[in-house]
């Protein structure tokens, strides 16, 4: 039959994926790093004799575990009040704050972050996040609500559960 389903997969963490060929069943691996944000469909070659395309579908929530030292506060707090946390976990999407002291914070209050996102970096930067979860005295995980203009490639409107 001709009405072969395209094969689609799903991008995130990894920088490579495996490719199963529906015609033989054989597997490769294949590198997507370079890929990413720019090509959504790649044509494989199978030993087999069998060409096939399959979709690509990039999660831009690359999500890496970071231990950045930083600081965050209200949106209506002055700078001076702001408060120290780790970054433990950043993404495209939104970050992971540790902190050891509780705060009346919750969901949907908007947080301003700041901190510097790799060593090269000349100086802090400031992002917003929207928090998501709270657990009292121990960690924030909220979503960027602000507009990043170094980020390079537009998000996918994928709906994640
Ligand atoms: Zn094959």
């Amino acid at each position: 039959m001709d009405t072969e389903k395209k094969q689609k997969y799903f991008v995130s963490r990894k920088n490579s994926i495996d490719i199963k060929c529906l015609a033989c069943g054989k597997v490769r691996t294949v590198s997507v790093e370079s890929l990413k944000n720019k090509r959504h469909s790649i044509t494989i070659n199978c030993p087999c004799t069998k060409t096939f395309e399959v979709d690509l579908e990039f999660r831009h929530d690359y999500r890496q575990k970071s231990n950045l030292i930083g600081s965050f506060r209200a949106l209506s707090s002055p700078k001076e009040r702001a408060r120290h946390c780790v970054i433990a976990d950043h993404s495209s999407g939104g970050l992971l704050l540790q902190m050891a002291e509780e705060l009346p914070i919750k969901q949907d209050d908007r947080l301003i972050v700041s901190y510097r996102p790799d060593s090269s970096s000349p100086r802090d930067i400031e992002r917003i996040i929207s928090v998501r979860h709270y657990a009292p005295g121990y960690r924030i995980g909220g979503a960027f609500i602000d507009t990043n203009p170094q980020r390079e490639a537009r998000p996918l409107n994928t709906a994640t559960a």
